[in-house]
């Protein structure tokens, strides 16, 4: 006999992460308890870091649980003000997010009080593209104004604090909570440790979080778990605009700018997020260099965080896609770089800035802060320097402009003339195309009765509304920050 279907109450709230691709947060409300699933950082403008200061309105006392997709600090980056709003209670997460949470916190506190120091003493990391007329004398640039002083959100000891609640559970397994709760997770195929959650009411289950979902077509990890039958699927939705079929050869774009940067002695600089993107980058590096294309060029792993993240996603041979676990079993390590060398302080980064006959990876991925700007202070004004640009630049960034051919990098008070090559590498995303998302809601023995749209933009989650609804999904929606969305009943 089926189970029954849950209350008309059962209710979801989105607090973050409606109609924009950070600050995911999502309240589920039932009969027997709430859930919180994810507390990550708005990120982006100076305005959208202030933002994280006001806590939704939440009753974080009487929650059940706190549960974690995986360790981005999109999704994870607000969990340590948990204890200051109330929270008392365990946070559940996989073993992997587990292994990682505990740097990415430790690494967001330290960094909310570098950039504070920085404001506070005029040394603020600056990065911004330049658009000069031919003679335009690069001092006529006025100075860029000082940003807004940058928020505080939590100290080092919220963070420890937060890390002794952490519950690791394994992928698959169930956790009881209370008066018939439970939750457990699924492959989420995404970073290490990803996952969605899968909640359930006495044995049905009422909802799904997807978390963030990966790509099949990235090939380095295993394929996302089929979705189980659901009331309610929430459903990420970042490139839920963006086809397969817009993502070219990544393996042969890097062999070829690779070549370029060999025939001229040169270096490519590859900008990089420490997880996920630079796991990616060493795979494809170990791959074109058993083809024989990073001969003579040495490979600097310039980020710490990276290179920890590195071990991990070697080390967990069950979550790779199977060709890399195949490779792994044989003894054949498909992230094996020759001439490789892992860099852990600034004064070794600084040794190395732009070296020539070399490829850098170096933090921050959004080329606005971290080592990448010593490494484009130095390589930018040079012609035998490619920047390899992967993913998605906020806008007038630097990133957004090295795309857009700016003339000139203002880059921590110092104007250098561009004369680097920049290419768009493409296919190292870390998140399914709309095609793979609408797979992924028809992979199970029943489609779900409503998906929600998050973590995505208003275009991007719109596209995929609509895509939905032309496969059949009656119910798709598209929340606002804070509209509660009501859903099962008969
Ligand atoms: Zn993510």
């Amino acid at each position: 006999m089926p189970s029954p279907r849950p209350p008309a109450s059962t209710r979801l709230t989105l607090h973050g992460a409606a109609g924009e691709v950070t600050g995911s947060c999502s309240l589920l409300e039932t009969s027997a308890g709430s859930i919180l699933i994810d507390f990550g950082l708005l990120q982006g403008s100076r305005r959208d870091e202030w933002r994280n200061i006001e806590p939704p309105p939440i009753d974080f006392h009487s929650l059940a649980a706190v549960v974690l997709t995986h360790a981005h600090v999109d999704h994870c980056g607000r969990l340590p003000m948990l204890g200051r709003l109330g929270y008392r209670g365990p946070l559940f997460c996989t073993r992997g997010t587990a292994e990682l949470l505990p740097r990415v916190l430790r690494g967001s506190a330290r960094l909310q009080r570098t950039r504070l120091e920085e404001f506070h003493q005029g040394t603020w990391p600056e990065a911004l593209p330049l658009w000069l007329e031919p003679g335009q004398d690069p001092a006529s640039i006025p100075a860029t104004p000082a940003p807004d002083e940058p928020p505080l959100l939590y100290e080092s000891g919220e963070v420890e604090h937060l890390l002794r609640r952490i519950h690791a559970v394994d992928f698959g397994e169930r956790v009881a909570l209370e008066r018939g709760l439970s939750i457990r997770f699924g492959f989420a195929g995404h970073v290490h440790g990803a996952a969605h959650v899968i909640v359930e009411q006495h044995g049905r289950v009422i909802a799904v979080f997807s978390g963030d979902v990966g790509s099949p077509h990235t090939g380095m990890l295993r394929s996302v778990d089929p979705l189980p039958a659901c009331d309610l699927l929430v459903l990420e939705s970042t490139r839920g605009d963006r086809l397969v079929a817009d993502a070219p050869e990544p393996d042969r774009e890097l062999a070829s700018v690779l070549d370029e940067v060999r025939a001229c002695g040169g270096t490519l600089l590859l900008p990089t997020f420490a997880l996920g993107r630079a796991q990616q980058l060493v795979w494809r590096l170990s791959t074109a260099a058993t083809n024989g294309h990073l001969e003579g060029l040495s490979v600097y792993l310039d980020a710490p965080m990276a290179e920890f993240a590195l071990r991990l996603v070697r080390h967990a041979t069950e979550d790779l896609a199977e060709p890399l676990r195949r490779r792994m079993a044989s003894g054949d390590d498909p992230f094996a770089v020759p001439n490789v060398r892992a860099l852990f302080t600034r004064s070794d980064s600084l040794k190395i800035a732009a070296r020539p006959r070399s490829v850098i990876l170096a933090g921050a991925g959004f080329c606005d802060a971290g080592p990448i700007l010593h490494h484009l202070a130095e390589g930018l004004p040079r012609e035998d320097v490619r920047v390899g640009l992967s993913g998605w630049y906020p806008d007038r960034s630097l990133g957004w402009g090295l795309l857009r051919d700016c003339t000139h990098a203002r880059i921590n008070r110092k104007v250098v003339p561009v004369r680097a090559g920049r290419r768009r590498l493409e296919g190292y995303s870390g998140h399914a195309s709309a095609e793979e998302l609408a797979a992924w809601t028809r992979s199970g023995p029943d489609r779900p009765r409503t998906i929600v749209l998050n973590h995505g933009t208003q275009d991007s989650r719109g596209a995929l509304a609509e895509r939905l609804r032309g496969e059949g999904h009656r119910d798709v929606r598209t929340p606002a920050n804070g509209e509660v969305v009501e859903f099962g009943g008969a």
